[in-house]
């Protein structure tokens, strides 16, 4: 299983009425596990990104409400592994990943993408009103297939639109190939 992590940052601004969003998605650092040996706990953090990406520590499982955060030394894991250990009702400690953005630097990157795709958002206006966040809102699907030439659900073309006034832009996507029969509703039904 892959943890997948996804970022939104939104700017409102009040006095225009708009509300802009950016985005941005991939692979997280997200490890989980289960020991009660600490060798297997160090090779396990090593590939989590610690001591970078912070841990944390519960005793009895993901679920037990006791818990030990902001675990960034080796020091303090070994610490909270010898506390863990004392608590749990058989010898095992559950350890992974600190989710929260301060303490994952994957998450800090993925962040920073967001709020590029929001100053992407921010300087594009709209050619009829001038209101920032022109931008893509929907894909015209209909790509003819290489083989026989018929409509596929394939992306032709993107819609751009506002966020103020009904202005819309279709745009070709001019690089797009033939789509491939396999997309093709009558080639591979
Ligand atoms: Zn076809
Ligand atoms: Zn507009």
């Amino acid at each position: 299983m892959l943890a997948w992590n996804t970022e939104i940052v939104i700017l409102i601004d009040d006095r225009c009425a708009l509300e802009l969003i950016g985005s941005a998605a991939g692979p997280g650092m997200h490890r989980i596990l289960t020991t009660a040996n600490w060798d297997e706990l160090e090779h396990t953090v090593a590939m989590a990104g610690f001591p970078e990406h912070h841990l944390v520590l519960r005793p009895d499982g993901e679920d037990d409400r006791r818990i030990r955060k902001g675990i960034n030394s080796l020091s303090a894991l070994r610490e909270a592994f010898a506390w863990g250990r004392t608590l749990s009702t058989n010898g095992s400690v559950c350890v992974e990943n600190d989710v929260r953005a301060h303490a994952n630097p994957t998450r800090m990157a993925m962040i920073g993408l967001a709020a590029e795709d929001l100053v992407q958002r921010l300087v594009s206006c709209c050619p009829a009103c001038g209101a920032p966040g022109f931008a893509a809102v929907e894909r015209v699907r209909g790509l003819r297939c290489a083989a026989c030439g018929e409509p596929t659900d394939q992306p032709v073309a993107t819609v751009f639109g506002c966020l103020r006034c009904a202005h819309r832009d279709i745009r070709p996507i001019c690089s797009a190939e033939p789509a491939s029969p396999e997309h093709c509703p009558v080639c591979n039904p």
